[in-house]
């Protein structure tokens, strides 16, 4: 996985490009969920209940149908009318979290993009991933001048 910061500052770009106003903070959140979601389902296990080795049974939290479906199941926090943008920006953001995981060399696990239907695994294999901390400043100065623009904006 790309670092989160590097997940967050595409999609503030991709929010910005877009001119995205409405729930654009379910795309904020979209695009740190699969992570999040792994990171912290593990974490517990590991921490709170001392059980280790079941990295697995979390994975498909990290896969387009575990995605679509947390983010369905997360519309219901919402009032109904609001659930179907809410359900679009949430996937929003986590199709481009998954679309720059992809596009990295993984070490030792690999992306089940087609689970449950096949474990082939995934990966375009562009970077690796410490190589997307070098895109952070780049990222944040584009972030920058895209703010100073539109507050100075005539
Ligand atoms: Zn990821």
């Amino acid at each position: 996985m790309p670092d989160l910061l590097t997940h967050f500052l595409i999609a503030f770009l991709f929010v910005k490009l877009r001119k995205i106003e409405r729930y654009k903070s379910l795309i904020y959140l979209g695009t740190v969920l699969p992570d999040i979601l792994v990171r912290l389902s593990v974490l517990s296990m590991d921490v709170i209940l001392k059980i280790r080795g079941l990295n697995w049974f979390f994975m498909p939290l990290h896969t387009p149908l575990g995605i679509l479906l947390t983010c369905f199941f997360a519309t219901y926090f919402f009032e109904e009318r609001s659930r179907k943008p809410v359900f679009i920006n949430l996937m929003t953001g986590a199709f481009l979290h998954l679309f720059l995981d992809i596009l990295q060399i993984h070490w030792v696990t690999e992306y089940y993009l087609f689970y449950p239907f096949s474990w082939e695994k995934f990966e375009i294999g562009l970077f690796w991933p410490h190589q997307s901390i070098y895109f952070i400043p780049v990222l944040a100065l584009i972030a920058a001048v895209t703010i100073f623009f539109d507050k100075h904006a005539l």
